[in-house]
C-alpha cells in the first residue's frame, strides 16, 4: 500500500496547493502505517522535483516528455497512466485546482474508476481512509469510502491540509519516461491566460482584515479600512463587497476569489459561507466579529467576538491606537 501525490507545476513554478496535499498525504501515510510518493509532470522540471528531495517521502518520480512541456488533458492522463502503472499506488491525491478538475474525471474514468473531489478531511478506519466531502454548500459532511481496487483518486479542497506542517526528510528521485506521441493529443495549448498585474498579493499578506456585507454601506467600508491600517494588514472582502464595487475584485477572498493563509484573519460582518470559507480557513489564526452567534464562520474562528461590528471596530482601532 502507498499514496501518490500528483503535485501541480505550470511553466516551473509550483502550485502551492500541492504542499498542502503533499503534508495530507504524509499525515495520511502515517496513520496508515505507508509511505508517500510525489510525482512532478513537465518538461525541464528536475529542479522542482530536486526540491522535495528534502521531504519525508519514498520517492519523487520525475515525469518529463515534450508534450507534457504545456498541460493537455491527453497527455497528462496518457502519462499518469503509465505512471501508475509502474508505480502501483493504493491511493492518488492531487490538489482540487482548476487543471485536476479539467484532467482527473478523464484519468479516473478511463480507468474504469471514479474519483473523490474537494476532500475537506479524513480519518483511518479499519484500515481503510475515510474521506470527508462537503455537501449543500458545506451544511452537511459527507464520509466515503472507497470500494472499488487501486488506484484510488482524491482531489484535496484549498487550505483543507497546512503546507506548514510537512515532515521533513530525505527523499530519492526516479525518472519516469512516458511513451507520449503527438497524435495522442487532440489539443493545442494556446499562449497562456494572463491575469492583469494584482496590485496587492492577498495570498502573501501576513494579516488580513476582511469585511462581509455586514457593514451594510459602500461608505463604512473606511471604518474596517482603518483598523486594517493601524495594524499592518492588507484588506479584503467577501463577494457581495466586490460585486456592489465597494472593493476591487482582486480583494475578494474565497472559491471564485483568492486563497490566503495569513497568520492571522480578522471576519468582520462576514456570514462564514463554504465559498467564503475556502479560500481563508488554512489561515493559522481566525478571529471573527459577528452579531449572530450561530454564523458558521465562528466554525472555523479560534476567536469569536459576538456583537456589532459598528461598535466593536471602532474598540479594536482604538486598542490598536494605544498599544502602539
Ligand atoms: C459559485 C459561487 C461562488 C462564490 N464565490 C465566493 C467567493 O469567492 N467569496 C465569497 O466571499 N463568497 C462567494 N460566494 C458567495 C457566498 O455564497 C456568500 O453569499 C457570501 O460569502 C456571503 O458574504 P457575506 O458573508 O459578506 O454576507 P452575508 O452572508 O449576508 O453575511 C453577512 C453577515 O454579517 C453579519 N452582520 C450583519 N450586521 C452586522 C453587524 N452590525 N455587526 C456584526 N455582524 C453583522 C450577519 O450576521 C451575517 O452573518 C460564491 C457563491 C457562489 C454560488
Amino acid at each position: 500500500m502507498s499514496i501518490l501525490v500528483v503535485m501541480e507545476q505550470r511553466g516551473g513554478s509550483w502550485n502551492r496547493m500541492s504542499f498542502e496535499t503533499l503534508a495530507a498525504a504524509q499525515q495520511m501515510a502515517a496513520e496508515l502505517g505507508t509511505t508517500a510518493s510525489a510525482a512532478v509532470l513537465g518538461q525541464g522540471v528536475e529542479s522542482l522535483a530536486a526540491e522535495l528531495a528534502g521531504r519525508q517521502l519514498e520517492k519523487i518520480y520525475l515525469v518529463e516528455h515534450e508534450l507534457l512541456k504545456e498541460y493537455t488533458p491527453d497527455a497528462y492522463t496518457s502519462a499518469l497512466r503509465q505512471l501508475l502503472a509502474h508505480a502501483a499506488p493504493e491511493y492518488v491525491l492531487l490538489p482540487h485546482t482548476y487543471q485536476v478538475r479539467d484532467f482527473l474525471p478523464k484519468l479516473a474514468t478511463s480507468l474504469n474508476t471514479v474519483a473523490v473531489s474537494d476532500v475537506v478531511a479524513h480519518r483511518v478506519e479499519a484500515g481503510a481512509l475515510v474521506l470527508v466531502r462537503q455537501l449543500f454548500q458545506g451544511k452537511v459532511n459527507s464520509d466515503v469510502r472507497f470500494t472499488a481496487a487501486a488506484p484510488r483518486f482524491a482531489s484535496l479542497q484549498a487550505g483543507a491540509y497546512r503546507a506548514d506542517r510537512l515532515m521533513e526528510g530525505s527523499a530519492p528521485l526516479e525518472k519516469f519516461a512516458p511513451q507520449v506521441a503527438p497524435g495522442d493529443v487532440r489539443t493545442r495549448p494556446q499562449e497562456r491566460f494572463r491575469e492583469s498585474a494584482r496590485a496587492v498579493d492577498l495570498a502573501a499578506a501576513e494579516l488580513i482584515v476582511a469585511v462581509g456585507r455586514g457593514i451594510k454601506e459602500a461608505e463604512n467600508i473606511a471604518m474596517v479600512q482603518e483598523l486594517a491600517t493601524v495594524m499592518g494588514a492588507e484588506l479584503a472582502a467577501s463577494r457581495p463587497i466586490c460585486d456592489a464595487g465597494w472593493l476591487p475584485m482582486e480583494r475578494q477572498v474565497g472559491s471564485s476569489g483568492q486563497t490566503v493563509g495569513p497568520k492571522l484573519y480578522m471576519a468582520i460582518g462576514i456570514s462564514g459561507a463554504i465559498q467564503h470559507l475556502v479560500g481563508m480557513k488554512g489561515s493559522r489564526t481566525i478571529v471573527a466579529v459577528n452579531k449572530d452567534p450561530n454564523a458558521p464562520i465562528f466554525e472555523v474562528a479560534d476567536y469569536g467576538i459576538v456583537g456589532d461590528l459598528f461598535q466593536i471596530v471602532p474598540e479594536l482601532i482604538a486598542a490598536f491606537k494605544t498599544a502602539k
